[in-house]
């Protein structure tokens, strides 16, 4: 079995600067959280860099003028609020067509190394930039790796790959771009656009006139906690991920969904976020003969949640989880100590609340429940494509 991790400190370069939340300190801490659990020197795990991707692989996922305006603006620093660059969101820097595009590698030859055989499992925690749009950066998103990650299986042959994004915002990047291909399944679990960027993702959007149902959203209301979140996940997303019977499993495991995150509302700990990696895992073997390429994505949390939860992440692909009793390394407490002048990590690798599975859909909803109602209304709008029952499957 091998597990190809992305990772090279050429990663960091990905750095919006001071003050903006998507800092690489994340990755870095997350690697060395991995790094002091032995997680990375697991059976199998081979750690792989990645070189700038080629205008070539870019033109799969993103216009060739939007490429060319993205090089400009990483050269000259100045900003393009045509294409989306030089905003709040997505400030110039230098170099930022090189970092954004080296993310991008990282998940194409995650792709082709899982389509080979050379690979069982991949991840890419600095990948899962969902928000990037065809002609425009988006959400802290430059190039949308998954894209060019999921264009690169469809172009080696694969017929059906699926696509499932449980960061707290909805995946409209990824969606936009296979919303009328039959053969890409896109599924979001994300805090309602009622209250959360980007405002997309109504259980109504379900694909275009040749892929009807291959679009799903979950919509969740603010709050959603543990329980609630992970029947979400249950009773849409990998129930239809399970009847789409995809060849491959994208998965897109940004971390903001934690009640602790800055940006979001919801309230899913750090015990549910891997649950879900575990059944997506379980999914991926079930399915798709094991071919699982995981990506990270947002998480604003960057101390006290976001290494923790891709620590899951990578342990879990790696085929050696780790529980969530585990006390946080001393080592590691110690440097987060040093970089935020005293502050403290959380005790253990989990948040310590016992974690409640949820019933079966099978078994009943409740129609004054505000997530169960946002899970029919999924329900309802797609699973007729997909042979299933919205009621009983
Ligand atoms: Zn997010
Ligand atoms: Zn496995």
């Amino acid at each position: 079995m091998l597990t190809r991790v992305v990772w090279s400190p050429a990663l960091l370069g990905y750095d919006f600067g001071p003050g903006h939340p998507m800092t690489p300190v994340r990755l870095d801490l997350t690697f060395r959280l991995a790094a002091e659990l032995g997680v990375l020197d697991a059976d199998g795990v081979t750690l792989v860099g990645a070189e700038p991707a080629s205008d070539e692989v870019l033109a799969t996922a993103h216009d060739p003028a939007y490429v060319a305006a993205v090089q400009r603006a990483s050269a000259t620093g100045r900003p393009d609020p045509s294409h989306g660059l030089g905003t709040a969101d997505d400030p110039c820097f230098p170099g930022m067509h090189e970092a954004a595009a080296r993310i991008v590698t990282g998940s194409v030859e995650a792709a082709d190394a899982l389509w080979s055989g050379e690979a069982l499992h991949a991840v890419n925690i600095a990948g899962g930039m969902h928000h990037a749009m065809r002609t425009n950066a988006a959400g802290f998103c430059i190039y949308n790796d998954a894209v060019a990650a999921i264009r690169r299986l469809l172009d080696a042959g694969a017929q059906r790959v699926a696509y499932v994004d449980l960061d707290a915002h909805h995946g409209d990047g990824v969606e936009a771009a296979f919303w009328d291909d039959p053969r890409v399944l896109t599924v979001s679990v994300h805090e309602s656009g009622l209250t959360l960027f980007p405002g997309t993702g109504h259980p109504t959007d379900v694909g275009g006139p040749h892929a009807r149902g291959t679009v799903v959203n979950v919509a969740v209301p603010a709050g959603t906690s543990d329980t609630r979140w992970l029947r979400a996940v249950d009773a849409v997303a990998l129930t239809v991920a399970r009847a789409f019977a995809p060849e491959v499993l994208v998965t897109q495991h940004g971390c903001d969904a934690h009640g602790q995150d800055p940006l979001t509302h919801l309230d899913v700990s750090v015990d549910a976020q891997r649950a879900a990696m575990e059944r997506v895992h379980a999914l991926a073997h079930d399915v798709c003969a094991g071919r699982w390429l995981a990506l990270g994505g947002g998480g604003y949390a960057v101390t006290q949640v976001v290494p923790r939860v891709w620590t899951h992440l990578l342990a879990i692909a790696a085929h050696v989880p780790i529980d969530v009793g585990t006390p946080v390394p001393e080592g590691f407490a110690e440097h987060v100590r040093l970089i935020t002048s005293g502050g403290e990590t959380p005790a253990t690798m989990g948040d310590g609340e016992p974690l409640r599975a949820p019933r079966g859909w099978g078994e009943g909803y409740d129609p004054h429940d505000d997530v169960d109602r946002v899970i029919l209304a999924a329900r309802r709008a797609v699973f007729e494509w997909h042979d299933l029952d919205p009621l009983y499957d």
